[in-house]
């Protein structure tokens, strides 16, 4: 295993990042959140029990290792600190040797949460699906630097002073445009020093640490949320969320820009989903779809909506695999196709007439129809295989057929959600 590595999503999340963090990360010092906030979950079930972790990094479960939330992700310090204590809950300590955040993070405000769910309400029918935990109206804000660092929590004064200013501006929004009641200054303070009293003491110069890591020699693990599908500049925009969930901005929002990222593992599930709305081009529908759905156990971890399935699309994947520059991939949940006597995969696209390999414009989506064919299934049980050899042929060829289309080594295979049931090629 090379130095520095990060795990990335490849497709439209939920591709079961948290597992293989939660496996990796015995390799690793130092995992770190570099971007996105509490609007997804990664599952991971270890001897603790099972989690649906949302901001947390999902290294927090190992002991001896060093978890980081870089100044790229929403900080929500309430969802954090309620994530903290149902995570502690379980058993799992975590404490400042474990747990480190940025003092760059910016603050995810209650106000942003209330913006995301007023902005969804007037756009009724044509809402994007935002899970409402108000990712898009706090990315707007950080990017006009109009919320406030988690450093700036330790100057009371100064603080409150800031937040006055940010309350005066941000109430012209919530009453003129929305008609809603105005934040207060009070509520706003109080709600601060609440949560940030709990956090002050995880907060800390993430750079300083990682810079000074780096020189002992430490390994890092860079932990991304969601897919490339939904990465702000390169995926399915507006459908995408609003930060960068690609591994090429893991040295901007870790808080080492000059880190070198050795090893990108890409995750792709063993077939299609999605969230929420948006283009899907290879969506699948009815009965056949719901026999997916309930085999997969494809509900969300944050909002529990169904999930929209379908099977693997090599179009959207190959898209994915180049835009994370994964230099391997695990396939994840290959168990739950083991069903089925016939595989359906979406081979091309066509558009407009005409079959493309390539992942088209994301306004030209709409007009994509998926090209498809199938593959002979294994029906049989694979979520004991722990060897390559102990997969039946069928699976194999599954597995080498997603490898030689996408173009890059499926290094991992799981075959179950335990922490234990993969296979390692
Ligand atoms: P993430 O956000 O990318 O971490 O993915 P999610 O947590 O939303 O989805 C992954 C889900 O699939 C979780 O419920 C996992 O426990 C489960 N899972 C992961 N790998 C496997 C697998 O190989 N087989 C099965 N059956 N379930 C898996």
């Amino acid at each position: 295993m090379k130095k520095h590595c990060a795990i990335v999503g490849i497709n439209w999340g939920d591709e079961g990042k948290g597992r293989m963090v939660d496996l990796l990360t015995e390799q690793y010092d130092v995992v770190i959140r570099y971007q996105g906030g509490g609007n997804a979950g990664h599952t991971v079930i270890n001897e603790y029990g099972k989690f649906a972790l949302h901001l947390l990094p999902s290294g927090i479960f190992r002991p001896g290792v060093m978890n980081i939330l870089g100044n790229g992700v929403a900080l929500d310090l309430e969802n954090l600190w309620n994530e903290m204590e149902q995570v502690r809950a379980q058993g799992v300590k975590i404490t400042p040797d474990s747990l480190r955040i940025s003092d760059r993070a910016s603050l995810l405000l209650p106000w942003h949460r209330q913006l995301d769910g007023l902005e969804e309400a007037r756009l009724k029918d044509r809402a994007y699906g935002s899970t409402k935990q108000g990712i898009a109206p706090f990315y707007s804000d950080k990017y006009q630097k109009k919320t406030l660092l988690a450093g700036e929590l330790f100057d009371r004064e100064a603080l409150r002073k800031h937040a006055a200013r940010l309350l005066e501006w941000k109430n012209l929004t919530l009453t003129g445009v929305y008609g809603a009641e105005p934040c207060r200054l009070e509520e706003l303070l109080d709600w601060l020093e609440t949560y940030g009293e709990k956090l002050k003491p995880f907060i800390c110069n993430t750079t300083k640490l990682l810079t000074e890591a780096e020189k002992e020699g430490k390994n890092f693990l860079f932990e991304a949320q969601l897919g490339a599908l939904r990465d702000l500049d390169y995926g399915i925009i507006p459908y995408t969320t609003s930060s960068n969930a690609i591994a090429a901005y893991a040295p901007v929002g870790s808080g080492l820009p000059s880190v070198k990222i050795d090893q990108v593992i890409g995750v792709v599930k063993a077939y299609s989903t999605c969230v929420g709305e948006g283009p899907f081009v290879c969506e699948m529908f009815g009965e056949e779809a719901e026999r997916l759905r309930k085999a997969g156990a494809e509900y969300g971890a944050k909002t529990g909506r169904p999930r929209r399935v379908g099977p693997i699309d090599l179009v959207a994947t190959r898209y994915g695999v180049q835009m994370q520059a994964a230099t391997g991939l695990a396939l994840t949940k290959l168990d739950v196709l083991s069903d089925l006597a016939e595989i359906p995969v979406c081979v091309r696209y066509e558009l407009d007439g005409q079959e493309t390999d390539d992942f088209p414009f994301p306004t030209a989506l709409d007009r994509c129809k998926p090209v498809m064919t199938t593959v002979p299934g294994w029906q049989e049980d694979i979520s004991g295989a722990r060897r390559w050899e102990d997969l039946p042929k069928a699976a194999r060829d599954y597995v080498e057929m997603v490898e030689a289309a996408v173009g890059c080594h499926i290094a991992y295979v799981s075959v179950g959600p335990e922490r234990e049931a993969y296979i390692s090629r």
